[in-house]
């Protein structure tokens, strides 16, 4: 049995004080909650207060990227030790949004997983296709490309790793995937672990939808047999919908 796991990527937005006060209402709504594991993942900036503020609750606390070196010549880049420091248990490497501005590669996701993972800590790696992709009915050849990139030598650490599988065209579009689309993706990207690292691991791996999740569709897209949770943008900014989509995302 996997135990969903549920992210809210809050992206930039949240000074350090809004930040806390958003993590203290999730916190609150959650008390006593059981059933999914629950990732916040501020800005590097409100990391630290976000982690104060989380301290002695189940929730986890995550990054939104990370640089692959440990230490060095890198201005404006963060290690996984460095975030490990804060507190950190998750690191999302590969969202769309800097595989787009930031030039991620598959090549440089599965360096930043590896590193994340070598500090003990877990990636969340998002994979997916945009539109054009999907009209040209090349979903199935993308994702599959993305995973054996992205996730290429990462050993024992696959054990560790969430993948979010997140269309490109329905982050922060309002347009999401239908529970057929999400599941059809997770089965296949659950099939091209298998292949990668067995079907064990395969079997164990947690893998999120992303992707204008809502508390009106988390729960259609959470049951679907493949899909263990979500990693959410907009809806994370808002407590109430936030806490409602991880009451739905019960096995
Ligand atoms: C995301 O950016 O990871 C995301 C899923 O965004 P949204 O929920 O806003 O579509």
């Amino acid at each position: 049995m996997r135990t969903p796991i549920v992210a809210g990527n809050w992206k930039m937005h949240c000074t350090t004080s809004e930040a806390v006060e958003l993590a203290s209402a999730i916190r609150d709504a959650l008390q006593g909650h059981e059933g999914a594991e629950v990732v916040l993942c501020p800005p590097f900036t409100a990391l630290e207060s976000v982690g104060r503020a989380i301290q002695g609750s189940p929730l986890q606390l995550g990054a939104q990227d990370v640089h692959w070196e440990e230490q060095g010549a890198h201005t404006g880049e963060i290690s996984a030790p460095m975030l490990r420091d804060l507190g950190c248990r998750y690191v999302i490497v590969g969202h769309s949004e800097r595989r787009t501005a930031s030039h991620d590669t598959d090549e440089s996701v599965n360096r930043k997983a590896g590193a994340v993972i070598e500090a003990g800590l877990r990636p969340i790696v998002c994979v997916g296709e945009t539109w054009e992709q999907r009209e040209q009915k090349r979903t199935a050849e993308v994702v599959r490309g993305q995973i054996e990139g992205s996730l290429r030598d990462l050993g024992p650490g696959l054990r560790e790793t969430v993948i979010a599988y997140e269309p490109v065209w329905a982050i922060g579009t309002g347009q999401t995937a239908s529970a057929e689309q999400a599941q059809a993706v997770h089965e296949l990207i659950r099939e091209s672990v298998a292949a990668l690292a067995g079907s064990d691991v395969a079997a164990a791996l947690r893998i999120q939808y992303g992707g204008s999740m809502k508390p009106s569709n988390a729960a259609e897209l959470m049951v679907q047999p493949d899909v263990d949770g979500g990693l959410i943008g907009g809806a994370s900014l808002d407590a109430l919908s936030f806490v409602s989509i991880v009451r739905g995302s019960l096995p």
